[in-house]
Order: C-alpha cells, then structure tokens, then sequence
C-alpha cells in the first residue's frame, strides 16, 4: 500500500473492513477462495493501487451454483418473519459499519463522502423495510365459482437470485435487492462491477458475519469477483430463476434476451437520460439548486443525473445566466474532502468518453456556454477529473439522444408545456424527471397520462435522489424494471393460485359436465 493511501487514513477503513493489499474474490459464506485473475482496484481521487483480487475462475462459479443450490433448499423453510430478522441484524451491522463502508465507497468510486455515506443509509433503509415486509408476504383470497370451495394466492421464493450490478452504486444496488430477496426466501449471489470488488468484499465480510453469527449454511449470500464473462455465465444459467441487472442499457438489452431466451426473469435497471422542465411559473432558486444538483453530483455518474434542462422561453436567459454563475462557482476535487462539490470520473476511460461526447456535440451543432476540460495539476493526478459543463442544443442532436456517464448538461428552450413534455418523452430512455413549476395545471399534466413517461416523475424536486419507500426504475430502453420499494418484493416470488375442495363432489369449473 502506496504512503498516500495512509493518509486519507483509508488503511483503518479498510482494515475495519477486513480489507487485505491482496484478496480473494469468492465467498459463498465464511470463506474466500479464488482461481481467476488478478484485478487491481485503484482510486479515482488519487491514481492509487488500493488493493489487488484475485477473480472467480469457471471452477468458483460452479462451487458458488451448488452452495447457493443446497442452501435455497434450507433457507426457504425458515419463516419468513425469521429471514426478516436476519436481515435486521445486517442492517444493525450496516449501522455499525457505515462510517467505514462509506468512505471506502468514496475512495474506490470517488463519489462525495456524504454520498457515499448516503448510499450506506440507503442500504439500513431498505433492510428496515424489509424487515416489515418480511410479515406481508400476501395474496388476494377470492370467492371460488364453485361451492364448497376456497381459491386463494400466494407466493413462494423463487430459488437463486443473481445480482449483477454497475460500478456508481457500488454497495445499495446490492442490498435493494438482496434485502427483499432474502426476506422472499431467496438465496442471492453477486457478480459486482469489476471497477469497485473491494466495496463488494466489504458488504460480503458484513454479511458473512451476520451468517455466522446466526450458524447459517454457506450458499445464503455469495459473492463472485468478476469480469464480464463470469456475468455472462450466470445470466445463462438455468440455474437462476431471477437476474437483477443494473448498468448500461448496451449490455442490459443483451442480458434481457438472453435472461428471456430461457424463460427466466429479470429484472432491468437500465440508463436514464433525464430532464428537468423549468416553466415560466418554476421558484427558479429551487430550479437552480435542483438542476446543479442533479448535473454534477456523482460527477453526472447517477443513472438519474439531470442531464437535460427544458426551459420556458421567458425565463431561460435569467436560468441559463444563473447556471453559469453557478458553475464558475464549483469546487472540483478529492469528495472525502466534504468542501469540494465534486469529484473525479470513475476512470480515464470514462474521462475518455465525456472527452468524445464534447467533440461529437460541438460537431452537431452544441454551443457550450461552460467549456469542458479535463483537470491537471496538483490534486488532479489521477487524470480522472473533469469540469462540468453546460452546452445549448436540439434534442434531436445524436449526442443528447444518448447517455453520457459525465458532467455535461444540456439546455432546450421551449414555447408551450405539451411541447416541453414532448421533448422531455422524445429520448429512448425513461427513467427519471421532474417538473419545477408553482402552477397547479402544469404540474397535473404533467403527472397525467399525457406527461411524462418516466418510471420517476417530481414536482418540485430535481431528477437524481430517490428513497427506498418507492418502487424505483425507468421504461423504454431503461428495461421496465422496479427495485426496492413499494410491492417490489413481488417480482423476487412466485405467484401460485390454490384452489381446495372440501365437498365430496368434484364440479368442474365453467359449469362444464363430465360424466362417467
Ligand atoms: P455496464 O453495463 O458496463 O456494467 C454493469 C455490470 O454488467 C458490470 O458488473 C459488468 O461486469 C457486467 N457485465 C458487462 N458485460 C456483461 C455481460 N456480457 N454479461 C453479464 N454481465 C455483464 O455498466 P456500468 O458502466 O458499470 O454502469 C453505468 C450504467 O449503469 C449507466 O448506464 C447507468 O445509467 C446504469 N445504471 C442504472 C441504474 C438504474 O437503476 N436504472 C442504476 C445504476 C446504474
């Protein structure tokens, strides 16, 4: 471990974590184990090497299927009111741990640390509510046709769950899922994003001592550290009743046919392209706040980042004025130090992409009123971080149809609200957006059947930040998927219908006579 990664005093946070300089990347409980290759976890903030993994090989995966296999055949006879409680004590343990967990989701993805301990708060949150959950498991009881006869629903687990999840929510996405699908009776394993494995070794050490703690078999919770092709294996599988994907929606659409291919289900958390209408009746202070937010907070690396900003033709130049004061104001640099309102992309391959996404917009015709650059210099040294930037463009430009993962905020004029509504719809994502405006009609349209066709639609609150309460996800080419939230916990069950005879006749149903 370099000298410099001592002195954000990561090294305690990771010791806390059970964080070694070399890992292995397997766990199906207590233990790790590894045969793959060896992936080195550097830090955005500073270019430092953090720590070193050794990856699942084809011979992991397979030990992972059978643990999780015999594991399911245990865990899901245990009430579900007692698979709440262990999910209790994870969140008590998430409680604990926050501190640790939430500085080294910083450091490895180089989200702010009030992020990163925001999305360690997610994580309590969702396993509060599912622990609730776990005594509502319930289905409709209906009036059978037939007399003498009770039909009812309910729901059973529905075996493995896989959770393949993207680098920007390196801990939550994991928890939303496997919260409701243990409670469900589930048995999960985890292929995490490759760019964050030490903050999936983190989680994994937490869970595993919730499992001992309550002398649970392996195979409940596991965890396989991989690449791409470790994912693939599992979204393959037949093995697997549910995949849970969450990243771009490149990958999400192949996963999505193959998932289907052989009748399994999944769930798609796919890429947002979202937008904020800003009417001529908007609090253009909350607008501002709102907007700025939603562009650069996570460095515009949220699948809810506002990336769009649809504004009323009266009130623009004063929007649009603002924003630029606005950014000639931000502090870019290290997000553990909490005065700095942003920090670096996830790597240079990202830097590389927002790099692409500027020329390709200057191309189509994007005029930036805040230029982009890549940083240098001291503090800068990972070559990771970026200016946020702000360019006037036409919706229909290629470059705003599609998702950039970078600080880069697009602003349209409009005329009337049905036409702002209809560029806000006009992308092929639909995950999140948001209307500010003071004026109850535009707001009701907005929400209504001719407004927005987003999974996410607010009034009064910007595009990005959302709570677990909610069932959360996004249509069209976001996958359709919901997570967290709500009756969420329906999509990690199967629904059965049960219909019992106490008569000693046998009606069939829909009157039909059969007589022998
Ligand atoms: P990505 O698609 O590159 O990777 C996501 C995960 O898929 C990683 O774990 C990766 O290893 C795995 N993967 C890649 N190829 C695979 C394959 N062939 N088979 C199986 N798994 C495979 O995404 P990313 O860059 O990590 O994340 C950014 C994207 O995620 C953005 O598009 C963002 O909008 C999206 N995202 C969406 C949500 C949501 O809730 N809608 C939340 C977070 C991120």
């Amino acid at each position: 471990m370099s000298k410099k990664v001592k002195d954000f005093g990561i090294e305690k946070t990771l010791k806390n974590l059970g964080i070694k300089d070399e890992n292995k990347g397997t766990s199906t409980g207590g233990k790790y184990f590894a045969s793959g290759t060896t992936i080195e976890s550097y830090s955005p903030v500073d270019g430092n090497l953090i720590a070193k993994v050794k990856t699942s090989g084809a011979s992991d995966y397979d030990k992972v299927l059978e643990a999780a296999q015999n594991a399911f055949k245990e865990f899901r006879l245990i009430p579900a009111p007692k698979r709440g409680e262990i999910v209790r004590q994870l969140g008590q343990k998430l409680r604990q741990y926050k501190n640790d967990l939430g500085k080294l989701v910083s450091y490895e993805m180089g989200k702010s640390l009030q992020e990163g301990l925001g999305e360690v708060q997610e994580m309590i949150d969702i396993c509060d509510f599912a622990v609730g959950v776990s005594r509502q498991l319930h289905g409709y009881t209906m009036h059978s046709e037939r007399p003498g006869h009770r039909m009812y629903e309910q729901y059973h687990p529905l075996g493995v769950v896989g959770i393949i999840t993207a680098f920007n929510f390196p801990v939550a996405v994991w928890s939303w899922n496997t919260a409701l699908a243990w409670i469900c009776g589930n048995v999960t394993i985890w292929k995490p994003s490759e760019k964050t494995p030490l903050c999936a070794i983190a989680c994994q050490n937490i869970m595993n001592e919730v499992l001992k703690e309550n002398n649970l078999p392996e195979g409940i919770s596991s965890v396989l550290v991989a690449d791409h092709e470790i994912g693939q294996k599992l979204v393959d599988d037949k093995r697997v009743a549910l995949i849970s994907f969450t990243g771009s929606t490149r990958v999400g659409r192949m996963v999505s046919a193959n998932v289907a291919q052989r009748f399994g289900k999944s769930i798609l958390e796919l890429g947002g392209n979202n937008a904020i209408i800003i009417t001529q009746d908007a609090d253009i202070n909350m607008s501002i706040i709102g907007a700025v937010f939603g562009a650069v907070g996570t460095a515009g690396q949220r699948c809810t980042s506002t990336r769009r900003l649809i504004i009323h033709e009266s009130v623009y130049d004063e929007v649009k004025n603002r924003l630029v004061k606005a950014y000639g104001q931000l502090k870019i640099g290290n997000p553990l130090d909490e005065s700095n309102h942003v920090g670096p992309l996830i790597d240079t391959d990202a830097v590389n992409m927002y790099q692409e996404a500027i020329k390709k917009g200057k191309k189509e015709g994007a005029k930036f009123i805040v230029e982009g650059e890549v940083l240098k210099g001291k503090g800068y040294e990972s070559g990771c971080y970026v200016k946020p930037c702000i360019a006037e463009v036409k919706n229909s430009y290629e470059i705003v149809q599609h998702e950039t993962f970078a600080p880069i905020l697009y602003l349209i004029k409009y005329k009337t609200l049905e036409e702002a509504i209809a560029i806000q719809n006009d992308v092929p994502q639909g995950l999140s957006s948001a209307i500010m405006t003071q004026n109850l009609r535009e707001a009701e349209l907005f929400l209504s059947h001719a407004g927005s066709d987003c999974g996410i639609a607010n009034v009064n609150i910007g595009t990005s930040g959302a709570e677990i309460g909610g069932a959360f996800g996004g249509e069209k080419e976001t996958g359709g998927g919901r997570e967290s939230g709500s009756d969420v916990w329906k999509y990690y069950m199967r629904r059965q219908t049960n219909t019992i005879n106490y008569t000693t006749n046998l009606p069939l149903a829909q009157g039909i006579k059969f007589d022998l």
